[in-house]
């Protein structure tokens, strides 16, 4: 098969991330027989240094006409106190609203091999994390009305939330399909004791569900969701839900597996062109010296080969590789304890490439 990936290399350690990436897809094009294109685009500070703004209109046309998107990051000190208008996180969210990109997906996965990282009790580590949260990400409270008026000399801030219908099952066929890729479970969280919002949410994930037969669902409410997610989190597979309690409880996943620079991120929405990015932001306080995790790109890239490319064994291969690696003891600095051998970013993605293709 042949691909064309969009690559914004970004700011920061985007580039050295994204490089070290391109390296593992490079073996995954050469181990299975398929040809990617890349072509770069500029997006967040270094367009700004070259066009003046975060996000050109070429930039966007690049990025929709291709297959897919691969992220670095974005962002830093050099651009920090620009007007909010042209900062680099504007590009952002406008690539994100230009792509319709309505679903964020982000998995969290703890690494056994990194068990000690993970602030929650052994016990409750062993049982093993491996869960993904599915946000809704254009919609919702965020997104709606948000006013602050004086009534009778005191202050009254409204924000409003709304979801239509199909904002709702849009997102919710998207995690209902990533369960099929997984262990089959979904659980939806909502707020349907109180909010009307929630109650919409849950009758259409029943309506939902009854497309999916072979789905094991369930909804929690989302103050017990916190509570489970740090109590018993191997309960879950996929977690769908609106966009505020995603935002939370998708920081909340992230935290308990241990490590910002493993956990990867992909976003789909209206167009069909994904985008693929890791967690994390473009760390500028170790930019340029090559010692940041790839690894978070390079699982951004695992997800952007099954889920926009349909080529599960090749994404297989790299989350394998990815394991083969952290079994051999190599670490960049973020990961590091005593006994292991400590890596560069680029050393890392060298090494992810070679066990791709050791797997031969
Ligand atoms: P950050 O995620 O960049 O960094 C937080 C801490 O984690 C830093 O100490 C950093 O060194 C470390 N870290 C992050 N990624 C790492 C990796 N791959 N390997 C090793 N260590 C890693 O968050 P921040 O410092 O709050 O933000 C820095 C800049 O990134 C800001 O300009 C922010 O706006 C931007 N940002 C961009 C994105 C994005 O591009 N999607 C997301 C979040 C923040």
């Amino acid at each position: 098969m042949e691909k064309n990936i969009a690559v914004i290399r970004g700011d920061g350690i985007g580039p050295e991330i994204v490089n070290a990436t391109l390296d593992v897809l490079d073996a995954v094009a050469e181990r299975f027989g398929h040809k990617f294109n890349y072509e770069d685009v500029d997006m967040g500070g270094c367009s700004i240094d070259k066009y003046g703004v975060p996000l050109t209109e070429e930039a966007i046309a690049k990025c929709l006409a291709s297959d897919s998107v691969l992220l670095g990051a974005i962002g830093g000190y050099k651009w920090d106190n620009l007007p909010g208008d042209i900062r680099p996180e504007r590009g952002l969210l406008g690539l994100r609203s230009a792509m319709g990109l309505y679903s964020n997906v982000r998995p969290a996965r703890l690494f056994p091999q990194l068990a000690f990282a993970s602030p929650l009790k052994p016990e409750i580590v062993e049982r093993g994390i491996d869960l993904v949260i599915v946000r809704e990400l254009i919609g919702g409270v965020y997104f709606g009305e948000h006013k602050t008026e004086v009534i009778d000399g005191e202050k009254k801030a409204t924000d409003v939330m709304s979801y239509t219908e199909h904002e709702i099952e849009r997102l919710l066929h998207i995690a209902f399909k990533m369960a099929q890729k997984r262990r089959k479970k979904v659980t939806m969280i909502d707020k349907a004791n109180v909010l009307d919002t929630s109650k919409l949410w849950r009758e259409l994930g029943y309506k939902i569900a009854g497309q999916y037969p072979d789905i094991d669902y369930d909804y929690m409410l989302v103050d017990n969701t916190a509570m489970q997610l740090v109590k018993n989190p191997a309960q879950f597979d996929v977690v769908v839900t609106e966009n505020m309690f995603g935002d939370i409880l998708s920081d909340e996943a992230s935290m308990i597996t241990g490590s910002i620079g493993m956990i990867p991120s992909s976003s789909l929405g209206e167009t069909g062109v994904g985008m693929y990015e890791p967690i994390h932001g473009s760390a500028p306080d170790i930019a340029g010296q090559n010692i940041a995790n790839p690894i978070g790109t390079i699982l951004s890239a695992a997800m952007m080969l099954k889920y926009s490319f349909d080529m599960d064994s090749e994404s297989d291969a790299v989350e394998a590789a990815v394991n083969q690696v952290l079994d051999n003891g190599i670490r960049t600095v973020d990961i590091y304890t005593d006994g292991m051998t400590k890596v560069s970013c680029s050393e890392m993605g060298e090494k992810v490439a070679a066990a791709v293709l050791a797997a031969k």
